[in-house]
């Protein structure tokens, strides 16, 4: 399938690389862990977002926006990369950002907070948890084209159809990856919020004819309506793109047990599975999506779901700056 037809800008040189894990697979025991280095993408700090805003600010620049628009969690790595992908292209951008709890917002805070003012933002707002984004951002848009400007919205994680093809390119990239290196993997893990990245990433895999299996580690949701969601992605996607389905309902697989007690809140797993790829291969996760992510993996290969001797690969979806926001849960 080809992804050309569509406007994208290149924040990334090449691919991310494909990296086995010898040091942090023994300290597991079992399978044999790989990892997808999607926290090498481009812009401040790389991570997943980056290959969604390939496609969205294409679409932004064609239509000739001057002012990026989105919204996300205070510590947001959707945020900070949009504003990363603005500075690059001499946009301005503004950020909605939803207190999770009041004064959650510090504009002195670490991580993603720190980067938003030394990146440029030119406004932020914040609004309480379960404030209709969607409005919101309507809003502030209208607001921007009273002041003349040219605003372009880009939704909550940037997973609407067009952010969607940055994760059918990765599938592509990836299946294309283990042709070449004739590695075949017997389980992908990667964490799912908005459930965007693993949607398109199933769907990019499948268009290319590899039927690896994906296994969606939920920071969100309870499993059944991230499920839910994953197949919904998947169906939008493919209405987007013209296409049949080339995913199952079935082949869509979404664990729930490393979500703890919500959203961006830490467990201990994660925070072990933050330390051990630390200290094993000087990689770093972040404490809301991979460290969760990263958690599940070790508990699937610590129970035999991942047996000994099969070959698991994790999507690093970034995040880490995020870690500089939280540091007092690691030492
Ligand atoms: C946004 C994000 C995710 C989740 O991606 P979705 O497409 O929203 O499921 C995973 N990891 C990191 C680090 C993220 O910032």
């Amino acid at each position: 399938m080809n992804l050309e037809r569509f406007p994208r800008r290149r924040y990334t040189e090449g691919r991310t690389p494909v990296e086995y894990l010898a040091n942090f697979s023994r300290a597991v025991g079992g399978p044999e862990v790989y990892v997808k280095r999607d926290d090498l993408l481009g812009l401040t700090g790389g991570g997943n977002k980056t290959r969604k805003l390939e496609f969205l600010v294409g679409d932004a620049l064609a239509g000739g926006a001057d002012t990026l628009i989105t919204c996300g969690a205070v510590q947001s790595n959707h945020c900070r990369l949009t504003l990363a992908a603005a500075v690059k292209e001499g946009l301005k951008c503004r950020l909605i950002l939803a207190e999770s709890t009041p004064g959650a917002y510090r504009p002195d805070a670490g991580g993603n907070v720190f980067l938003y003012h030394l990146l440029g933002v030119e406004r932020i707002t914040v609004v309480p948890w379960g404030t209709d984004l969607p409005a919101a951002l309507a809003a502030a848009a209208a607001e921007a084209a009273a002041e003349g400007r040219r605003p372009y919205i880009i939704p909550l994680g940037g997973s609407n159809p067009i952010g969607a093809l940055g994760y059918v390119a990765c599938g592509q990239e990836l299946a294309a990856q283990m042709a070449e290196t004739g590695t075949a993997f017997d389980n992908i893990v990667v964490a799912g919020g908005s459930a965007g990245t693993q949607g398109r990433l199933l769907l990019g895999l499948r268009s290319e004819g590899c039927r690896v299996p994906v296994t969606g580690i939920s920071v969100l949701n309870p499993r059944e309506a991230q499920e839910k969601l994953v197949w919904e992605m998947v169906g939008k996607t493919a209405d987007y793109l013209g296409i049949a389905v080339p995913v199952e309902r079935s082949e869509i697989a979404v664990r729930d047990e490393y979500l703890g007690p919500g959203y961006t809140l830490p467990t201990a797993a994660m925070v072990e599975a933050v330390k051990l790829l630390a200290a094993t291969e000087g990689i770093l996760l972040d404490p809301s999506y991979t460290g969760k992510a990263m958690a599940g993996l070790i508990d699937l290969a610590r129970k035999g779901v991942f047996p000994a001797g099969s070959k698991v690969l994790f999507i690093h979806t970034g995040g880490w700056p995020a870690l500089f926001a939280s540091q007092s849960l690691f030492v």
